[in-house]
């Protein structure tokens, strides 16, 4: 970038939107003098918190012989699936758990503890305390079976039913450590880990009330948000949202009118995905398959992430040589 005459390097902190065209693309660590002004131009009072998030398991990783759909008591819709523990399991389980490896806490990480306690912490303040607390098992009984000793819960996470999180595992522990410990859970033996559990301070804006599907901000068309404060979340995200945003930035400049990705396609997915998810509640989601659109035609259920491939490449190749990105 240094070598490009036609990019001029800056380095320093902006604490103003700028006027003009701008991309706005700081980072889950936005400096708080930006963040403010964020906050100000979206008008939304949260703009970020210090993240403990839970792990997501991909629901046909699941082995459904061991885990069973069921709501506590059977209240409400049966939106949970749990994954029995004997005593045995558990004690094996929770012995290996409070001796698990955490990743480094920094500083900031410490606020995370009073409000969103990692489970291993939990675990860490007694035998018991998982089995009164995330783990517990009442109401959770097969009709007709004994109540086992320790329930893992995993909630729906997409609507599509393709993704489930671990209720109340939000975690600190190691990638390693997380997926050796999951995989010991019955029924998760083989789980699938879309997403680790992470702790992190992450800024971004609530997307679907802030910016369009070209990443472009409501309220003023010339300023874009893109990368994670956007609401995507990841590295590989980031880049893409960059590049939506980046496209579009162009096309706006010259008075073109702006281009979205095909929605088929992991880019144009997540573009569409954010901007169009409920605001309520809004978390910054990776890109998966859980977002795609479902195919509308019959199809064996092993061959559906090769086909989603197979349409996002048709799509995109469409796309490109159409013109769309010019
Ligand atoms: C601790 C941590 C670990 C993560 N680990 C992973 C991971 O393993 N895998 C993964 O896929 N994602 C991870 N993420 C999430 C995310 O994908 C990365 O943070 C990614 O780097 C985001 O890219 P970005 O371009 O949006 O922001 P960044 O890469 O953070 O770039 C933003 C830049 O803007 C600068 N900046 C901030 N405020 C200002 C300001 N006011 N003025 C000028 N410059 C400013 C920052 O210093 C930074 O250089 C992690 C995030 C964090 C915080």
């Amino acid at each position: 970038m240094k070598a490009n005459p036609n990019i001029n390097i800056i380095e320093e902190e902006i604490v103003e939107i700028p006027s003009g065209f701008t991309i706005l693309a700081t980072g889950p660590l936005t400096t708080s003098a930006l963040t403010e002004k964020i906050k100000e131009f979206t008008g939304e009072d949260m703009l970020y918190f210090y993240d403990a998030i839970a792990p997501i398991i991909e629901f046909d990783s699941i082995n459904m012989d061991i885990a069973y759909f069921k709501s506590r008591y059977d209240k409400g819709e049966a939106d949970y699936i749990n994954c029995p523990m004997n005593q045995e399991q558990y004690d094996l389980w929770y012995n290996e758990l409070i001796k698990a490896e955490t990743a480094k806490i920094k500083d900031f990480e410490l606020k995370v503890f009073e409000g969103c306690m990692p489970f291993e912490e939990m675990a860490k303040r007694g035998y018991q305390t998982l089995l009164y607390g995330p783990m517990k098992p009442v109401g959770l009984e097969k009709e007709g079976e004994r109540r086992p000793y320790a329930v893992v819960q995993l909630r729906q996470d997409n609507l599509i039913k393709t993704m489930y999180n671990i209720v109340g595992f939000q975690t600190h522990l190691t990638f390693s450590e997380q997926k050796r410990l999951i995989r010991m859970i019955p029924g998760l033996e083989n789980a699938n880990i879309i997403r680790y559990g992470i702790m992190h301070r992450n800024t971004f804006v609530n997307a679907p009330s802030t910016i369009n599907s070209f990443y472009q901000t409501k309220k003023r068309k010339d300023l874009f948000i893109a990368g994670q404060i956007s609401g995507v979340e990841g590295y590989v995200e980031s880049i893409a949202s960059g590049l939506v945003a980046g496209v579009n930035m162009f096309k706006l400049i010259k008075g073109n009118e702006l281009v979205s990705f095909p929605v088929e396609t992991a880019i144009g997915s997540q573009a569409y995905y954010i901007a169009n998810t409920s605001a309520k509640d809004f978390q910054p989601m990776n890109t998966n398959f859980g977002i795609f659109p479902e195919l509308n035609f019959k199809h064996k259920k092993n061959q559906r992430k090769e086909l989603y491939v197979k349409r996002a490449l048709e799509k995109l190749e469409e796309f490109i040589t159409g013109g769309s990105i010019d």
